[in-house]
């Protein structure tokens, strides 16, 4: 069921949702999409939608781990050495058992003849004439990969909730299939709203302005594994909002931006409540970010974004992104915090939590140094382009003093600089 968010419930008795708050009211009022089975390399980054099994065991037969020669162990010390008697490569399948008291010459992968129980590498053997001798005691069991002991037969070897990678591929192909049930992509309907805008590639008259966040948008969907649906521009009035509005709620959610400042008389909000949306909130206590709402028509989300770019993008990663994982399957969906420490510290005052863009380098001792990545107003789309991490300053936090410690996000994935 929805839950209304209640203001008057904050700790701190104040009107505003904080943004922990705002991102677990999103999350419990999202949940996953309905599930399609897809080829496996279509599902690269998707979400196992119900368990995998095993159709049968991995190895398929005890099978050698080695190139060498496959013996009853307690023959390899017979006085004389053992003939050889029989020579399975990889892809052929013993002619029968072996006979006792002889070796058989294997190749890595090769099934083990009947009756033998070990193998000993050839670096550890001599053979000559036609007989092996062993260099080296063998073990029981050495060097013999047993049937099943990979997967078994029946194991689920992808559970739900498996986000599929390489590993996970390997594991499809090994067992014969190359499809797999997962959570569908969340096709998410983009609408930019006002009246200075225009697509971008069409000439601007005096005071307008080129539609970036569609694009932006678009592009975080995509980076998070959903199917964005640009709309278009609505203009700063009801029945071009209406038109667009409504036609993005047929997707499963909907993003907009800008329209939802008090200069805009609120209208995307007027216009969502005429179409059925119910607001649950609808301004957090964030920087930047303030103005972002947060409603449902249904089961759908609605997400009303800031319309400065760079709100627009903080605001859509850090609430709108785990909203569409989650849609998706995911289970994790809140990006790490690392400890940092801020090189140049901040000026603030406690009340809200507080995103700054940051860029990360690798400290003296070894340890994430932030340093601002520039003046950090919502209008500044340069400061974004030149951070690879966002260090998250929590509400309560005051002043933080230069060299303090912190929390940052990585944006530039895992990947570290090339070279020493
Ligand atoms: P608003 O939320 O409508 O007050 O817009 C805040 C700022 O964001 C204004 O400077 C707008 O011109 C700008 N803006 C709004 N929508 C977009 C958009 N789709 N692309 C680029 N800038 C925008
Ligand atoms: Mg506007």
């Amino acid at each position: 069921m929805a839950r209304a968010y209640d203001g008057a419930l904050t700790s701190r008795g104040w009107s505003l949702p904080s943004f922990e708050e705002a991102r677990r009211i999103i999350l419990e009022n999202v949940s996953p999409l309905g599930a399609e089975r897809v080829p496996a390399l279509e599902a690269v980054g998707r979400v196992v939608a119900e368990d995998v099994r095993a159709p049968f065991d991995l190895p398929r037969w005890d099978n050698s781990a080695m190139d060498g020669f496959a013996l009853r162990a307690q023959d390899a010390s017979a006085a004389g050495g053992l003939r050889v008697s029989a020579f399975v490569p990889a892809g052929a399948t013993p002619a029968g058992d072996l006979a006792p008291g002889t070796a058989a010459r294997v190749l890595t992968g090769a099934p083990i003849p009947p009756g033998a129980d070990a193998v000993a590498p050839f670096e550890e053997t001599e053979e000559k004439d036609g007989v092996v001798r062993f260099l080296r005691p063998v073990r029981a069991g050495a060097h013999v990969r047993r049937k099943g002991e990979d997967i078994r037969a029946g194991e689920p070897v992808l559970p739900a909730g498996t986000v599929l990678g390489p590993a996970e591929v390997s594991a499809l192909a090994s067992s014969s299939r190359l499809a797999v049930p997962v959570v569908r992509r969340a096709r998410v309907a983009i609408v930019s709203t006002g009246d200075e805008l225009v697509e971008p590639g069409t000439p601007l008259a005096p005071g307008q302005i080129h539609d970036s966040n569609a694009w932006a948008l678009a592009a975080a969907v995509l980076q998070a594994g959903g199917v964005p649906a640009v709309l278009g521009i609505a203009r700063d009035d009801r029945d071009a909002l209406r038109r667009l509005l409504g036609e993005g709620l047929a997707a499963d959610a909907l993003v907009t931006t800008a329209g939802v400042s008090v200069g805009d008389r609120d209208l995307v909000r007027e216009v969502l409540a005429e179409l059925g949306v119910r607001q649950v909130f609808w301004k957090i206590d964030i920087k930047p970010g303030r103005p972002t709402a947060f409603g449902l028509a249904g089961r759908t989300p609605v997400f009303s974004l800031p319309g400065n770019p760079v709100a627009t993008l903080l605001t859509f990663d850090q609430l709108v992104r785990p909203a569409l994982l989650r849609m998706m399957g995911h289970a994790r969906v809140l990006r790490p915090l690392v400890p940092a420490t801020l090189r140049d510290g901040l000026r603030r005052k406690p009340g809200r939590v507080e995103f700054v863009r940051v860029r990360l380098e690798r400290g003296e001792g070894g340890g994430l140094v932030a340093a601002s990545a520039g003046d950090q107003a919502t209008g500044m789309l340069k400061t974004l382009l030149r951070a690879d991490g966002l260090v998250v300053v929590p509400a309560d936090r005051g002043p933080i003093e230069p060299g303090g410690a912190v929390e940052a996000q990585v944006l530039s994935g895992d990947l570290l600089p090339w070279g020493p």
